[in-house]
């Protein structure tokens, strides 16, 4: 699935690229911009703007009203609504950052980009593959963190409604 998400939702395009879709977000996007991607590109937007959803509907754009105040309420909304499986897999996780795909990358080629405290500790690095971002990822000690609020998430998708 192809996701545009409104500047408001900048914390859940990080989320559904970490769970490997492909998103879309840009801060300074207006409503008219939004509508007009959403169009031409055939993405799912999903926004935290009534009015806005109102419009997008209205154009036959295919739109989610995020409803959720936490990251996790609105996780499960994500799952609930597409079938979104709250568990990340870093074969599939997209770069948070910008959107774009990881690559496994060896050790020996980070040793100026990772603190070596972090490189004696860890073995499995990834890059993203966008030159203009290349940040470099791996499972530490926030994965813990990352790792609890999936499954506060799936707990709410379980919850009767
Ligand atoms: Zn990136």
């Amino acid at each position: 699935m192809r996701f545009l998400v409104d500047g408001m939702l900048g914390g859940l395009a990080r989320w559904l690229r970490i769970l490997g879709q492909e998103v879309r977000y840009d801060s300074n996007a207006n409503d008219n911009d939004l509508l007009r991607i959403a169009h031409q590109e055939n993405m799912i937007l999903l926004t935290r703007d009534q009015e806005l959803y109102r419009r997008a509907i209205a154009r036959k754009i295919t739109s989610t009203l995020v409803l959720g105040e936490t990251e996790e309420e609105r996780l499960a909304q994500m799952a609930s609504t597409f079938g979104i499986v709250l568990d990340a897999d870093m074969a599939e996780t997209k770069c948070p950052e910008c959107g774009s795909d990881l690559k496994d990358t060896r050790k020996n080629d980070l040793v100026d980009e990772v603190p070596l405290a972090s490189l004696k500790l860890y073995n499995q690095f990834w890059k993203c593959t966008d030159l203009n971002c290349g940040k470099v990822y791996w499972v530490g000690s926030h994965w813990k963190q990352m790792r609890h609020t999936l499954e506060e998430a799936r707990k709410l998708t379980r919850l009767p409604r």
